[in-house]
């Protein structure tokens, strides 16, 4: 007999299954499962050797680490590839978010580990593989998933250079980030983390994935981490990251796709990292409404100002390519309390809104699945509910139909799109791309 919980859920995946058919139900399950994080029994993973959740740059995680069972603190894959069961699921990458309250369970069975939501099973589950030159350790006594961690499935090599951000307490800080609680409570539970990485760190692991990837399974990497509003090692947040961006082509020039995550820059400065070799540019606009954004991202706001961090994306793509301008959403913050939008409807029409906009100029948005992460500003000021699967089911289906309406391409820098082949993690705009519908 399943529980009510277990019944609502599979209730309300089945309905929005028959009613969202111009997405895959693999992308529905996936931003479900983001949204409510996952429980882990610790059998499921005994004796499995896999690549463990770095902490690349946020927590990510619904309960602070203080407070995570012993047997899976650190223990948990950063991502599960979840396929089969009763919806014949193609495989599906999804990002870890532990929730020990989450009705997603990973659990140990005969046949290895499997999805549960709650008493029924979803599918089997595989964890991403331990890369080769993951038990090496640099001359300076590094690991390489502290310096130089991969991501979506080996895909992608994640390099927060500054591990912390300039806009610091919730005056400055964009208020559903944890970047530097995050870092707090790594170093907290005694971790090694660095707070600002050496190039030559970053140069060692590199050359160690060059040298063994012949596969070429990274194919991408990203430069990122907080925000310079002042000086970092004697450095702007421009010089800064491009030393990163320089030292990284000159050595390995095209070797994998170089992407920069940073605050929105004038074109001037965007032009100095596509001279570098840079090819994509991630100016994270974070949340579309003018008064939210003012909210959210009170730092931004002072030192730059929406309005400026509008135009500078758009003149970007004077430099980069409008393909290649890719800036970041949050996706659900829109509805966090206590500034939020009140219906899932007034949310969708302001972000679709944003997207239209993004769009209609060749920039195609991305998404991330907003967690509402312990000790960020959203969490101080209110208790956060993740927003309703329903809310990203027409956010998914809004930034199809407007990405088909303008006839853009797939974002670059992602790998393939589509059910089955996606390997972003941390939702499920890449799954999307290309669905043809289900009748
Ligand atoms: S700019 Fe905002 S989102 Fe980016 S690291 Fe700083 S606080 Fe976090």
């Amino acid at each position: 007999m399943l529980s009510i919980e277990t019944t609502s859920r599979l209730t309300e995946l089945q309905r929005l299954e028959r009613e969202y058919r111009q997405i895959p139900f693999e992308a529905i399950l996936k931003q479900d499962v983001l949204r409510l994080g996952l429980a882990f029994e610790e059998s499921s993973l005994k004796g499995a050797s896999f690549k463990a959740k770095d902490y690349f740059i946020f927590t990510f995680d619904h309960v602070p680490l203080s407070e995570q069972d012993a047997g899976i603190r650190f223990k948990v894959p950063e991502e599960i590839r979840v396929e089969g069961g009763p919806f014949q699921l193609l495989p599906t990458v999804i990002s870890v978010r532990v929730s020990p309250d989450s009705p997603y369970v990973v659990k140990g069975t005969p046949e290895g580990p499997a999805l549960f939501l709650g008493e029924e099973r979803i599918g089997s589950v595989g964890f991403p593989p331990v890369p080769a030159w993951y038990d090496r350790k640099t001359a300076s006594g590094k690991l390489p998933g502290e310096v130089a961690p991969v991501i979506e499935w080996g895909y992608l090599i994640y390099l927060t250079a500054f591990r912390n951000c300039q806009y610091f307490g919730k005056d400055e800080e964009c208020a559903y980030c944890d970047i530097n609680h995050n870092y707090r409570q790594q170093k907290g539970e005694g971790r090694p983390y660095t707070g600002v990485k050496d190039v030559s760190d970053i140069l060692e692991v590199l050359s160690w994935i060059a040298e063994t990837d012949t596969n070429r399974i990274a194919k991408a990497y990203t430069i990122t981490g907080g925000s310079v509003t002042t000086q970092l090692r004697g450095k702007g947040e421009v010089d800064f990251y491009l030393e990163y961006a320089s030292a990284i082509e000159s050595k390995f020039p095209g070797r994998w796709i170089g992407k920069i995550v940073t605050q929105a820059w004038e074109k001037e400065e965007v032009r100095k990292f596509k001279d570098a070799g840079i090819r994509i540019y991630h100016p994270n606009y974070e949340v579309w409404d003018p008064e939210l954004f003012k909210k959210i991202c009170p730092g931004k706001e002072r030192t730059i100002g929406r309005d400026t961090w509008i135009r500078r994306i758009l003149e970007s793509t004077e430099v980069m390519g409008p393909e290649n301008v890719i800036p970041n959403f949050v996706g659900g913050v829109e509805l966090a309390k206590p500034y939020g939008f009140s219906t899932v409807d007034e949310a969708i029409q302001s972000t679709a809104e944003g997207l239209d906009f993004f769009m209609s100029h060749g920039v195609a948005p991305r998404f991330t699945t907003w967690c509402p992460e312990p000790f960020t500003t959203l969490s101080t000021l209110s208790d956060q509910t993740p927003p309703p699967l329903e809310y990203f089911c027409k956010l998914l289906t809004v930034w199809k139909e407007t990405h088909e309406k303008y006839k853009l391409p797939v974002p670059p820098g992602y790998g393939d799109p589509g059910p089955g082949r996606a390997v972003f993690s941390v939702s499920a705009f890449m799954d999307i791309i290309g669905y043809e519908g289900r009748n």
